[in-house]
């Protein structure tokens, strides 16, 4: 045998997904990829991608379910967890004992979030406070278009929901930044401290109420707008969740459009492969989960982060409905915990380790553990679980790679896998490498969409 044979037998390396795609597949995922473009652009918040995710489940045969509500086999279902987390399941005919299917992605990104008052006038401007929520880079937030996105729950109970700025017609929020001539103190800052967290103070308006010489003024008519639009009154902001997010549309990057630019690709890019891998999968035997979990960019805490027992609870009614022992099912079940990872950024080659890392292109990412320092907070995988997906992902032509989050000690990450493994739930990470994650706009791959969707066929099919 030659050297270049034994290297193909022996070596292992990845591999672009353009390298072994047919044209028809190649059509494909880029038609798929549009879909997606359509799921992003309407699901900014994670109260938006659950009410996207109901429709869609509601058009493809799912109720929703209740606490207490029958279950029967065959029953397709979705259980709405506050309008901000969503559980989907099917209950298929297979013994449920054999252990259920879950794929568990995550639907909150990264953001700019009102502070509960918010609403104040300097120097002939009404702005709002904000709190960014999760983990992003103060200084990319500035003098980008901001959309407003969220609800407003009165004291009467009455909501009202709220998007101004996505339409081309509609006014954008904006946040300053110092002008260069003048900004000798600020350059010579870190990059952590340039922009702080409260400098992060959107411009809402400039116009005063003019009936009469008041102080407040500009406040004023901007209240007397939210009241008009919207019958809110200034303490209406206590009980509201408003956040500001991207302005931007989901849009193709490149000549060849391989790429596409994003706000929130992590994570929605996993859950929107999750569910229509779901929806796609009809006829199996196996009892499927797909949860879209709300909270994992603060810590998965709360009544609809991952860590809530919500999760465990719909798997006990199922036991109970299937007469199946609940921790029985728990240890034969199996999961993957569908989350992005950094793909290698030639920008920025000093803290990946090339080896390890996951590249744009080379299809859905398996990561074994996540984590920081001597992987501290990760499940890591066992070796028999992923050989399992490994095996699963080469037997159904399933272009894969492996892959940790950056160089040791760099800093790392975690994803929710952790929770259900600690269910005892076998779980690995699997998902989408992104370019500049956490980013107002952040890049993927159409091909690497398209492998993470077709993983997760193969894994509920
Ligand atoms: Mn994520
Ligand atoms: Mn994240």
């Amino acid at each position: 045998m030659n050297a270049k044979e034994l290297k193909e037998q022996l070596e292992y390396k990845n591999k672009s997904a353009f390298e072994s795609i047919s044209e028809d597949e190649l059509e494909r995922s880029f038609a798929y990829a549009e879909s997606y473009k359509l799921f992003l652009d309407s699901s900014k918040t994670e109260r938006e991608a659950v009410r996207y995710a109901v429709e869609m489940a509601e058009r493809n045969g799912y109720a929703e379910y209740r606490l207490g509500d029958e279950l029967s086999e065959g029953g397709k279902y979705y259980y709405n967890n506050r309008g901000k987390q969503l559980i989907l399941f099917r209950i298929g005919e297979e013994p449920l004992e054999k252990g259920a299917y879950i794929m568990a992605a995550h639907i909150d990104s990264p953001r700019l979030d009102l502070k509960q008052n918010p609403l104040y006038e300097d120097s002939g401007f009404g702005l709002f406070k904000t709190h960014y929520y999760g983990g992003i880079k103060k200084y990319q937030w500035t003098t980008v278009p901001l959309a407003l996105h969220g609800v407003v729950i009165r004291d009467n109970g009455s909501r009202v929901d709220i998007c101004i700025g996505e339409e081309e017609d509609e006014p954008i929020f904006y946040i300053s930044d110092l002008l260069p001539h003048l900004a000798k103190d600020q350059m010579t800052k870190s990059l952590a401290e340039g922009i702080t967290g409260e400098g992060l103070n959107i411009i809402v308006g400039s116009e005063p109420y003019r009936e009469e010489e008041t102080s407040g003024a500009i406040k004023l008519n901007l209240l007397r707008i939210l009241n008009e639009k919207y019958g809110m009154r200034e303490e209406d902001f206590i009980s509201a969740e408003l956040t500001a997010v991207p302005a931007m549309r989901a849009r193709d990057i490149g000549l060849d459009r391989s790429l596409i630019a994003g706000y929130g690709h992590d994570d929605r890019v996993c859950a929107y492969s999750e569910i229509t891998a779901l929806f796609d999968t009809e006829n199996t035997t196996k009892t499927v989960f797909a949860v879209l979990a709300d909270k994992e960019e603060i810590g998965s805490d709360g009544v609809t982060g991952m860590q809530s027992e919500i999760f465990g609870d719909i798997l006990w009614e199922v036991c109970e409905a299937k007469n199946a022992n609940y921790r029985v099912v728990k240890a034969n079940s199996k999961c993957l915990s569908a989350d992005v990872n950094a793909a290698f950024d030639p920008n920025y080659p000093e803290v990946l380790e090339k080896r390890n890392a996951s590249y744009a292109n080379c299809g859905v990412v398996l990561s074994k553990f996540t984590g920081s320092r001597g992987k501290s907070g990760t499940s890591d995988a066992t070796s028999e679980f992923t050989a399992y997906v490994r095996n699963l992902l080469n037997k159904n032509g399933v272009v894969w790679q492996m892959a940790e989050l950056g160089k040791v000690d760099q800093g790392g990450g975690g994803t929710v896998a952790k929770f259900l493994a600690n269910m005892n739930i076998d779980t690995i990470d699997v998902g989408v490498p992104v370019i500049s994650m956490h980013a107002p706009y952040e890049a993927i791959s159409k091909l690497d969409l398209y492998m993470t969707y077709r993983a997760f066929c193969a894994f509920i099919a």
